[in-house]
This record gives C-alpha cells, structure tokens and sequence, in this order.
C-alpha cells in the first residue's frame, strides 16, 4: 500500500509547485506598466460647454473635469490657488483658445503644470471682430456655430487618444457619433432659421459673440452694446446713438444678452427703440443641471429656440 500512497504524495506536491511557479509567473513583478497599461489621464476642460463636449469623446472611459465654476465669464475670469492646484494634478488640459482664456498663461506657470494641452479650436479660421478698440482681433466664439465644434471634436479626440493611446479607437468610435449629432444640430437650426423672415434676421448682441453663428445662418450682425469679442468697453454716447438709429432703421426686434450680463444698457436701448430685451442667452457656459441648456448640444437648441421667437 505504501506505493501508491507515496506516489499520490508526490503527485500532490508536483501539482502544488507546479501552482506556485504557475501563479508567480501571473503575478510576480511581471506587470510594470507600460505605456498602454497606466492608469487613464486625468482631463480638465476649462469651459462648462467644452467639458460636455470632451465628455462625449471621452465616453465611459475616463471623467473629464470642468475648471470655470458654472455662470463665470471666461473672458474675465480670475484664477485662485485653488484653480492652479487643480491643474497642476491635470494631465490633459483642454482650452478654447483663440484668445479667450487671457489668464491661461499665467496660471499653467503658476501651477508649474506640465500637462498637454488641447486647443480646441486649432486649425479654425478666426472672423475678425468689427466693432471698437477691438476691432480687428480674432473672435474666440467659434462654439456658437456646431459646425466648428465639429473641428473641436477632432482637436480633442486627437488629444485624448495622445495622451491614452490605448482608448484611442474609443475616443474614434465616440468622436464619429458625437459629429453625427452635431450634423442633426446644424440642420435643425437651418429649419428653425427659416421661420425667421429674411428681413428680420437681425442680431443686436451684448458683446460681440454671435459673430460665427451669424455668418453661417444668415443673420445679419447689426451691432453691440459692448465693442469688441472679450469682455467689451462700454459704449460712447455717440456709439450708443448709432446703435439706436441702426435698431430703428432696420427695425431690430429684439436686443439678444447673455445670461449673467447686466441689462441695464440693454433696458434703456429697448426704451429707446421698441426693441424688447431677450436676456436667457446661454453663450459662454451651459446652464445649470437638469435644466433645458445643461449640454452643449441643448444649449445651443435652447438659444436658437429663443432667438427665432424673439425675431420671427
Ligand atoms: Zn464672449
């Protein structure tokens, strides 16, 4: 009987050793991450509108952050230690560009980041402002016309897929679905322009920020309140004067504000004119959750919805 005993033993310990080599050879040491193999990137957008947007090409394998709090101007914005704290830890930082972000700079070396950053608006033609002390300067509002976010949505799918290789036939798949949205967006908002009389198409903006939503739906920009495509100097009596005539002249129906802008000057122009005042513009951030704008791509739904009621 000791025979097999003694060979089933044997057996046993060949099995358990061969075990212990199988299982070290899985887990021993052998996973030293490669560069496919880390942890995914950690992603900050800096606008409510472009994290939404980056959220869509980043799909379920990674959580893109937004950095501007939701209703702050980025034109105006004032960065705290706070903010160069949260991107100093950021591995990719998406931006608009084309000069909205003035105090980018400043706080990427005051975080002492080395984070990639994505311009998100690379490659575009800028519109050339029109009107004041600006005028001449490129207009960072290119997000206000779908069929130039179509240009950011390549930009950041290129970034993202730069900074995680391994998600890149991921950000391709969700980059390519999310384009196919903003080609459904684009064509609603030629339908919806057509119910505005061509005579009536007709922009009076707080600052100047509809400048590439004009051109590509045929509205005529008439004028602004504030000159310029940042934050705007306030107008000159003069200017002001001008501004009422064109209204009155051309029968402007309606003074369009960005949510958050005072509506003060835009009260006093519609005393002035008969014009009335439409003040749930939602340009430069989304709205808040849960409500009709809390996307970019129901944003910009929601603002063409008021601005045809407004005019039409
Ligand atoms: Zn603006």
């Amino acid at each position: 009987m000791s025979g097999p005993v003694h060979r089933g033993v044997c057996v046993t310990l060949l099995v358990g050793l061969l075990l212990v080599v199988a299982v070290g050879g899985c887990g021993g040491g052998q996973e030293a991450p490669g560069p496919e193999s880390g942890p995914e990137p950690s992603v900050l957008a800096v606008e409510s509108f472009l994290a939404d947007i980056a959220q869509n090409v980043a799909g379920d394998r990674l959580k893109v952050d937004v950095l501007l709090p939701s209703g702050v101007d980025p034109h105006s914005f004032q960065p705290s230690p706070a903010d160069a704290g949260r991107v100093s830890v950021a591995h990719v930082v998406i931006v608009n560009g084309a000069g909205l972000e003035a105090f980018l700079a400043d706080l990427m070396n005051a975080s002492g980041s080395q984070a990639r950053v994505v311009e998100a608006s690379a490659g575009l033609q800028p519109r050339l402002s029109r009107w004041g002390d600006e005028a001449g300067e490129s207009d960072p509002h290119f997000w206000l016309d779908p069929v130039m976010v179509k240009t950011y949505v390549d930009n950041i799918r290129d970034g993202l897929a730069a900074a995680d290789p391994a998600g890149a036939a991921e950000y391709e798949r969700n980059a390519a679905a999310y384009q196919v949205e903003l080609d459904e967006l684009n064509a609603w908002i030629v339908s919806q322009v057509q119910r505005v009389p061509s005579g009536r198409r007709l922009l009076v903006t707080n600052h100047e920020n509809l400048g590439y939503f004009a051109d590509r739906y045929g509205f005529q920009l008439v004028g602004t309140l504030l000159a310029g495509v940042s934050s705007g100097a306030s107008p000159s009596a003069q200017d002001l004067a001008k501004l009422e005539d064109d209204i009155r002249r051309l029968g402007v129906p309606a003074v369009i504000l960005e949510t958050g802008a005072d509506p003060k000057l835009a009260q006093q122009v519609a005393q002035d004119t008969g014009a009335r005042v439409v003040t749930e513009v939602h340009t430069h951030a989304l709205g808040p959750a849960g409500g009709s704008a809390d996307t970019y791509l129901d944003m910009m739904r929601h603002n063409v919805t008021v601005i045809v009621d407004a005019l039409r």
